[in-house]
C-alpha cells in the first residue's frame, strides 16, 4: 500500500527474484515482491489460464494489437493475428537493432519459455563467468538450483517412439548423419505428465501448441516451484500488475515509486513504499533500463559508468530446413524441445542448437532450429532524455557471427541430405531470424558493476539478481545458470549483510 515500509523489496518475479524470496524468508525475513505482469491463475472465459499458438488472443502478448511471432510469416504470407490490447504473457520488446522476448507475469521467463534446462558444461564455465569459483557452482549451486526447479529427463525408450518427437528425431538424424553430436536436454516439463497427453489420458498443453504463451499442465514453472515454496514459509507477498519506476535513498533505506496498472497497461494509482534494502530481479533488459534511467535521472546518481553495457542476446539465432519427404517431421509436436545439436567445440564457430518445434497443426517436413552461439559483440543501454525511454545500440549486423557459427552447422547438414533452407518463415524471402533474442544477458555485470555477488557500489543495500549479471552468454539456454548464480550469491548476502 502506498506509503507503507517494507524491510526487503524485490522488483520481479523471474528466476532472480524467486530464488532471492525464497531464501531471504528461510532466513526469517519478510519479503514483499513486486511483478509488472499479472498473476496467471484464473481462467478466461474459455476455462483455461493461457491461450495456445494456433488461436492467440489478448492474453498472448503484452500490450499489443497484433500478434509479434518470431516466426512472422508461413509459406511467405504475414502470419500474425489480430487480438484485444491486454497486459498477456508475453513482451516483445522493440530497440532499435532487436527486439527482445520476455515473461510478463508471475514467474517471469517461466511462464513462457521451452523449460529447457541446460547446465553449462564445466570446462566453458570460466568463459561465462570468469570471477566465480566454478567447483563450488558444480558442487552445490548447480545441483541447487536443478532440484529446485524440478528437472527432470525425457524417457529415452518412450522417446524413441512417441509420434510427438518425431520432429526431434529426424533433426537427430540429419544431424548425426553429417558427423556432429547430438545431446538429450534436460527441462522442467513433467515428462510423465507428456506421457498422458500423448496417451490422450490427460488434457494436452505441450501437445497442443502451448508453450510462449504459456501452459495451461504440466509445466513446473516458477510459480509451481520457488515461489510457491517462497510463499508458503508465510513470509513473501507477490503483488502483480505493479511497474516501478524510481528508486532512491531515502533516510536509512530507499524510497521506491511504482505505478498500479490494470489489464489496459493504464496507471490506476501511483505508490511510494520505503524499503530497508532493495533487489533488481526485472531481468536482463528491466534491471538495466531502470538502473540507467535512476543514475541519469539523478535518483541514483553514483551508480558506476559500466551500468547499461555488457548486454549480449546469447547469439541467438533461428533458422529452419526443408526436409525430403521421406523425413517428415510430425503434425502433431510436443512445444518442449529435448534435444541439441552440440557444436561448441568447433573453435572456428562454437553453436548450441536446439531442435526446435514448429506446431503448425499439419506436416511441414520443416526442421527448426535456435542456435546459442558465441558471438563477440556487446550492446549498451542509455538513458534517452528526449523521449524518457531507455534505447540500446544493438544493431543487426552484429548477428553476422552468430550466423556464420550456425552455418557451420547446417550447410553441412544440407549438403549431405541434399536440402535448402527455408525462406518464408521470418520475412519474405528471408533465412535466418536474426532480428530478436530470447535470451537476454547483461546490463549489469557481475564483478564490473557490482561486487562478486551482485551488491551495488556506493548504494548499500542495493543489489542486482538476475540475468543482468551475466555478460552476454551462457554456451546454452540460460535460467539454470541465472538460478544457480542467484543461489550463489543469495547465500552470500543473507550471511553477512543480515545480522
Ligand atoms: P525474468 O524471468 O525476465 O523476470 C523478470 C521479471 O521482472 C518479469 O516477470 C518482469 O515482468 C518483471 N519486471 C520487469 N520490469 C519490472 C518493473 N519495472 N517493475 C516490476 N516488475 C518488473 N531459457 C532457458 O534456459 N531455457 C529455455 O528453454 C528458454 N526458452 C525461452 C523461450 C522464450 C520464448 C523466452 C522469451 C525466453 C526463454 N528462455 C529460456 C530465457 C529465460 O526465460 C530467461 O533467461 C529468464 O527468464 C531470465 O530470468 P531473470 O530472472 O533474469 O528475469
Amino acid at each position: 500500500a502506498d506509503g507503507a515500509s517494507v524491510p526487503i523489496l524485490i522488483i520481479g518475479s523471474g528466476y532472480g527474484g524467486a530464488v532471492a524470496a525464497l531464501r531471504l524468508a528461510l532466513a526469517g525475513q519478510q519479503v514483499a515482491v513486486v511483478e509488472k505482469g499479472m498473476s496467471w491463475s484464473t481462467p478466461g472465459s474459455d476455462g483455461k489460464v493461457f491461450c495456445n499458438m494456433l488461436s492467440p488472443d489478448g492474453r498472448s502478448f503484452w500490450l499489443r494489437t497484433m500478434t509479434d511471432q518470431p516466426i512472422n510469416h508461413f509459406l511467405g504470407v504475414p502470419y500474425n493475428k489480430s487480438i484485444s490490447r491486454y497486459t498477456g504473457v508475453l513482451d516483445s520488446e522493440q530497440f532499435s537493432g532487436i527486439r527482445i522476448y520476455q515473461g510478463r507475469g508471475v514467474g517471469g521467463g517461466s511462464l513462457v519459455n521451452g523449460g529447457m534446462a541446460v547446465t553449462p558444461k564445466q570446462q566453458y564455465f570460466g568463459s561465462i563467468l570468469p570471477s566465480v569459483d566454478a567447483a563450488s557452482m558444480y558442487s552445490t549451486y548447480y545441483p541447487r538450483a536443478n532440484a529446485n526447479l524440478k528437472v527432470n529427463n525425457v524417457d529415452q525408450t518412450w522417446f524413441e517412439s512417441a509420434d510427438c518427437y518425431q520432429f526431434a528425431r529426424t533433426g537427430r538424424r540429419t544431424a548425426q548423419a553429417s558427423g556432429f553430436t547430438t545431446t538429450f536436454v534436460p527441462n522442467v516439463y513433467d515428462f510423465n505428465y507428456m506421457k498422458q497427453e500423448q496417451a490422450n489420458t490427460a488434457p494436452r498443453s505441450a501437445l497442443n501448441a502451448e508453450v510462449i504463451y504459456g501452459n495451461n499442465y504440466g509445466k513446473n514453472s516458477l510459480d509451481k516451484t520457488y515461489l510457491a515454496a517462497a510463499v508458503a514459509t508465510g513470509k513473501v507477498t507477490i503483488t502483480p500488475q505493479h511497474v516501478v519506476t524510481t528508486v532512491k535513498p531515502s533516510g536509512s533505506g530507499y524510497s521506491v515509486v511504482m505505478n498500479q496498472i490494470d489489464t489496459n497497461g493504464s496507471t490506476v494509482a501511483t505508490k511510494t513504499v520505503t524499503a530497508q534494502k532493495v533487489f533488481f530481479a526485472a531481468g536482463s533488459v528491466g534491471t538495466s533500463k531502470l538502473l540507467v534511467t535512476q543514475r541519469a535521472t539523478g535518483a541514483l546518481p553514483n551508480l558506476p559508468a559500466s551500468v547499461g553495457t555488457g548486454w549480449g542476446n546469447n547469439g541467438n539465432v533461428m533458422v529452419a530446413r526443408q526436409n525430403q519427404a521421406w523425413d517428415p517431421t510430425g503434425s502433431l509436436q510436443s512445444c518442449i524441445p529435448v534435444m541439441g545439436i552440440d557444436n561448441w567445440a568447433d573453435t572456428g564457430g562454437p553453436a548450441f542448437a536446439e531442435i526446435s518445434p514448429f506446431p503448425a497443426g499439419l506436416e511441414t517436413f520443416a526442421s527448426l532450429y535456435l542456435a546459442i552461439t558465441k558471438n563477440p559483440n556487446r550492446a549498451t543501454f542509455s538513458y534517452n532524455s528526449t523521449s524518457g525511454g531507455v534505447d540500446l545500440n544493438w544493431q543487426q549486423a552484429w548477428n553476422q557471427p552468430s550466423i556464420d557459427a550456425a552455418k557451420r552447422i547446417f550447410d553441412p547438414i544440407n549438403a549431405k541430405q541434399w536440402t535448402i533452407y527455408r525462406t518464408d518463415l521470418f520475412g519474405e524471402y528471408k533465412t535466418w531470424g536474426d532480428d530478436f533474442a530470447y535470451h537476454p544477458l547483461g546490463g549489469c555485470v557481475l564483478n564490473v558493476s557490482t561486487d562478486n555477488y551482485g551488491r551495488l557500489p556506493g548504494y548499500p543495500g542495493l543489489y542486482v539478481i538476475d540475468g543482468s549479471l551475466i555478460p552476454g552468454c551462457t554456451t546454452v539456454n540460460p535460467f539454470v545458470t541465472i538460478t544457480a548464480l542467484a543461489e550463489r550469491n543469495i547465500e552470500n548476502i543473507v550471511a553477512n549483510d543480515f545480522h
